[in-house]
């Protein structure tokens, strides 16, 4: 049994307790355990906002306002005991005892656990503890982190939960190292036997290349939350303090990091693409200063999404029909992908039709009028400023042409939320509004707003070209293009994240190939270049290059590789699988 901790999932538009693709990787990963049988319990909060509802306003800017999660209209359950009253544990935060109960989720056979202190018993500083996702500030951030880590685990227990391999998918939960170190030096084992012991069964996925990503709390902070701690029976503050802190600064002075406390806490870790777990071998090699880099053992487990969740109707019947059953469910070595030839272009295209035009009538709905047959390119992420959203704006004039050609119209439509507390990425969706709104642009730019999974599987199912333009290597993996392939988009993207390995010449777009700048300038105004080229020489042409049958055969032979190739490799059945037997059945074997 696997227990599976993360901040936030996303299993559907209907539950608002995730903000982004940690999410959506989280949701994907519980749905493909539940399809293979694996034995798997989700760990997470049970949030009474979600992340929030955006809106514009008159000048275009995102107004944040809230999105209440109103649990007794979700397809959940309070867990309670046999005598009817709810299953809770307690957690000390700050000298008071904080109650957390369960409201349970089904996500097919897989468990998902929510824990949630707004009960009556609390006090009214703690019964918001679980109130809203990323909305709080450091002191939240530590709560919100102790209940999901130390409450999580004695949740396990209260269940009677038998748990042998914990897997920590980002560092939020890692405060579950000290738990289950505690639990043990209780127990009677020494402090060192005990870290072996946790360290061997548990799995830390890392997905982050930026180390402002990592919550670090303060010695302060920490000593406030969890110095009772060192009072337990075979742990000191002289064990678990360090576990924190750098190499350097073993009683961890400049901050307690989670990223290291979950790397120090868990044996069996991974990056989320294979140049990330390159560049994570790199960022944490101080850790294994007895191996050289390459050796850092950190590998790399590439993301995938749960095909089933985001392929579009009229593509899964059109698979039906020409594929074997259970397609859907099928490797990349299964030789049924390869009757994708086989299905005629006409059809193939026209099922292109079908997920564009539910595009465009959701444009429409936002008072924006396209082009149901116009070459669509699809835009939908968070509005952190990496990801650069405005890089295709760089060159209005050239945007002009390329859009606005009468005979090969083109036409995009973006989509993002950026955090409220981010400044300049609010700044690049008004930019982005902005030329929504721009009269000389009408019928080819639209912003679609409250991106959430509704809205992201429209635009997944309707885009011909996802486009992608991180800095490289800040993007992971990455994971909306991937759920393009089955819905036949193709993809144009740096050669960042997954796109490294699933691009080949034939079956999607490259914007430049693969460099690493030294000048954020030099790269924006270099791969805006590029970006402009392979739109312009590539892209265009090729899609508008038909045959008396109006279909573009050109295109459509890079719709088949894309669908046939790329789908079976970049789903979360491969990906659970690998994670089952590069890492779970590892630290379940070492365990024992
Ligand atoms: C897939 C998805 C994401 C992740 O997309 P990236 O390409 O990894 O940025 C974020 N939000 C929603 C709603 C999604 O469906």
């Amino acid at each position: 049994m696997v227990a599976y901790f993360c901040s936030e999932f996303a299993i559907t538009e209907h539950l608002p307790i995730y903000s982004g693709g940690l999410g959506v990787l989280a949701g994907d990963h519980l749905k493909s355990a539940s399809d293979l049988g694996l034995p798997m319990v989700a760990l997470g909060l049970a949030y009474h906002h979600g992340y929030f509802a955006q809106t514009l306003d008159d000048e275009g800017r995102q107004v944040a306002g809230p999105d209440p999660n109103v649990w007794s209209m979700r397809p959940v359950e309070r867990l309670e005991g046999p005598d009817g009253t709810p299953i809770t544990v307690s957690i000390h935060i700050e000298g008071r005892l904080v109650h957390v109960g369960v409201i349970q989720a089904w996500v097919g056979s897989t468990r998902l656990l929510l824990l949630d202190t707004d009960l009556p018993e609390n006090d009214e500083r703690d019964r918001g503890i679980t109130a809203s996702l990323y909305g709080g500030d450091s002191e939240m951030r530590i709560r919100q982190e102790i209940v999901l880590g130390i409450g999580g685990v004695r949740a396990l227990r209260a269940l009677d939960i038998p748990v042998t391999v914990f897997h920590m998918n980002e560092g939020h939960s890692a405060f579950l190292v000290l738990e289950r170190l505690r639990e043990l030096t209780v127990a009677g084992e020494r402090f060192d036997e005990a870290l072996a012991t946790v360290r061997s069964s548990s799995v830390f996925t890392t997905h982050t290349p930026v180390p402002a990503g990592f919550d670090i709390f303060s010695p302060e902070q920490i000593q406030r939350h969890l110095g009772w701690l060192s009072a337990e029976p075979g742990i000191t503050a002289e064990d678990w303090i360090p576990l924190g802190g750098t190499p350097d600064d073993p009683r961890s002075e400049r901050g307690f990091n989670m990223a290291l406390l979950a790397l120090r806490g868990a044996k069996h870790l991974n990056g989320v693409s294979q140049l990330h777990a390159e560049v994570s071998r790199g960022m944490w090699s101080e850790l294994f200063p007895e191996r050289p880099v390459d050796d850092v053992p950190i590998i790399g487990i590439t993301n995938g999404i749960h095909v089933p969740t985001w392929a579009g109707r009229g593509v899964q019947a059109l698979m039906d029909r020409y594929l074997d059953e259970p397609w859907i469910w099928s490797g990349a070595e299964d030789p049924t992908w390869q009757k994708v030839e086989s299905i005629p272009s006409t059809e193939l295209f026209a099922a292109r039709w079908g997920g564009r035009r539910a595009l465009v009538g959701l444009a429409e709905n936002h008072g924006f009028e396209l082009n149901p047959d116009a070459l669509t390119i699809g835009f939908a992420r968070r509005f952190a400023t990496y990801k650069r959203a405005t890089l295709l704006l760089t060159d209005r004039e050239r945007l002009r042409a390329l859009l606005k050609n009468p005979d090969r119209p083109v036409q995009l439509v973006f989509a993002g939320k950026a955090h409220p507390r981010d400044v300049p990425g609010q700044g690049f969706l008004a930019e982005i509004v902005a030329l929504s709104r721009d009269p000389e642009f009408a019928g080819h730019v639209a912003f679609i707003p409250g991106y959430d999974m509704a809205v992201g599987r429209v635009m997944v199912q309707g885009a011909d070209v996802w486009l992608n333009t991180p800095r490289r290597p800040k993007e992971a993996s990455g994971t909306s293009g991937m759920k393009v392939c089955i819905n036949g988009g193709l993809n144009l993207s740096i050669l960042d994240g997954w796109w490294v390995e699933g691009y080949e010449p034939g079956r999607g777009f490259a914007i430049g190939q693969g460099e690493l700048y030294e000048d954020v300038e030099v790269a924006d105004r270099t791969e805006a270049e590029s970006l402009y080229r392979v739109l312009e020489e590539q892209v265009v042409p090729l899609f508008y290059d038909r045959a008396a049958n109006g279909v573009p055969e050109g295109w459509v032979s890079q719709m088949r590789r894309s669908i046939a190739e790329l789908t079976p490799t970049f789903s979360t059945h491969r990906m659970v699988r690998e994670y089952g037997e590069r890492l779970y059945e590892v630290a379940a074997e070492a365990s024992r």
